[in-house]
């Protein structure tokens, strides 16, 4: 079979090699659509340094095959497997923060999710990682599952009402945050981008106003949208350093800013700290997502609450896959999706 896997001395390629069987517990899946990730590109890139050198992880396929011992998954079931799943009763997952669970990030899909077929372990399948779809979504969509489950988190995390935010990257994460915040009654969504057809997405996706940060003022323009207060979330969905500090410089006195793209390891932030306690501001972050988030996500998908279909500007075949890796760079993608 085909697959995409990391170079040992970096990059990507596509090579032949033998089709994954189920062992005990297992179950081997023939893949459909997996999401190509910014964290993806990152670890093709050498940058990303949280979690095993394993691609693609917004896989959705056919079940093919399923190991001894395994109950509740049967062949020929659609379905999309969670690649992480922490243990649920340690001290970390008991504490509220499973996805820092020692288990968590201990699996993963093998070779990974941009393969024709993968492997799914033993320890997610007796878990309940693997969620049937639901017949009416097509697998385009169910390669959002994961992804909206960790903006689900994100915005979870976050304290509840705020009546006006600002989404600071409208990629595919912030894009979803946007839908999500829409969607929790959140009054007032502003969002900024430099990429035009992504701030023109937003704008359909919900956001008002848009700006570009070459172009407006952001702090000025919050302000004036917010009587002078600020927005009462900013949401950074980038690994952008320099928007962390802009953040938590415009966000309203007592609000929150939260991070929920990965920024490259190294970084430094500039910010005089003295504003998280003489202006009250708040510092929340939130990484990947579990079983909680991962079923509220397909809901929300199932039931279109979530426009998912208008994000894919492209597709490509896993035999273009380093195609992929060069458009989803480029500022004319939003979201690339992996077909077989
Ligand atoms: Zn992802
Ligand atoms: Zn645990």
């Amino acid at each position: 079979m085909r697959a995409a896997v990391l170079r040992s001395a970096g990059g990507v390629a596509v090579e032949e090699m033998p089709a994954p069987r189920a062992r005990r517990g297992e179950i081997v899946v023939e893949m459909r659509a997996c999401g190509l990730c910014g964290s993806d590109l990152e670890k093709i890139r050498g940058t990303y340094t949280a979690a095993p050198p394993v691609i693609g992880h917004e896989a959705v396929g056919v079940v093919a095959e399923v190991g001894k011992g395994v109950r509740g998954v049967e062949a020929g079931e659609r379905v999309f497997p969670h690649h992480h799943v922490p243990c649920g009763t340690c001290s970390v997952c008991r504490g509220g923060s499973p996805t820092m669970c020692a288990h968590y990030r201990a699996t993963n899909l093998e070779p990974g999710g941009f393969a024709e077929m993968f492997r799914v372990p033993a320890w997610n399948v007796g878990r309940g990682a693997v969620l049937r779809l639901p017949k009416a979504m097509d697998f385009e969509a169910g390669a959002f599952i994961e992804p909206l489950a960790c903006a689900i988190r994100a915005v979870d995390r976050c304290p509840a009402d705020p009546r006006s935010a600002l989404v600071v990257g409208a990629g595919p994460m912030g894009l979803l945050v946007i839908q999500l915040l829409r969607l929790r009654g959140v009054e007032r969504v502003f969002a900024s981008e430099v990429s035009p057809v992504r701030i023109e997405m937003a704008r359909r996706l919900g956001a008002d106003p848009v700006w570009d940060p070459r172009e407006d003022e952001i702090p000025v323009e919050a302000r004036a949208e917010t009587r002078g207060l600020g927005p009462d979330l900013v949401v950074v969905a980038t690994g952008h350093i320099p928007a962390i500090a802009e953040g938590l410089g415009l966000v309203r006195a007592g609000g929150t800013v939260a991070l929920l793209g990965v920024p490259e390891a190294g970084g430094r932030l500039d910010y005089d700290p003295s504003g998280f306690v003489t202006r009250e501001v708040s510092l929340v972050s939130s990484n990947a997502a579990t079983e909680a988030e991962t079923g509220k996500a397909m809901g929300l998908i199932a039931r279109r609450r979530i426009d998912v279909a208008t994000m894919v500007t492209h597709r490509f075949p896993l035999r273009r896959f380093p195609d992929a890796v060069r458009v989803a760079q480029r500022a004319e993608c939003v979201k690339a999706v992996i077909t077989p």
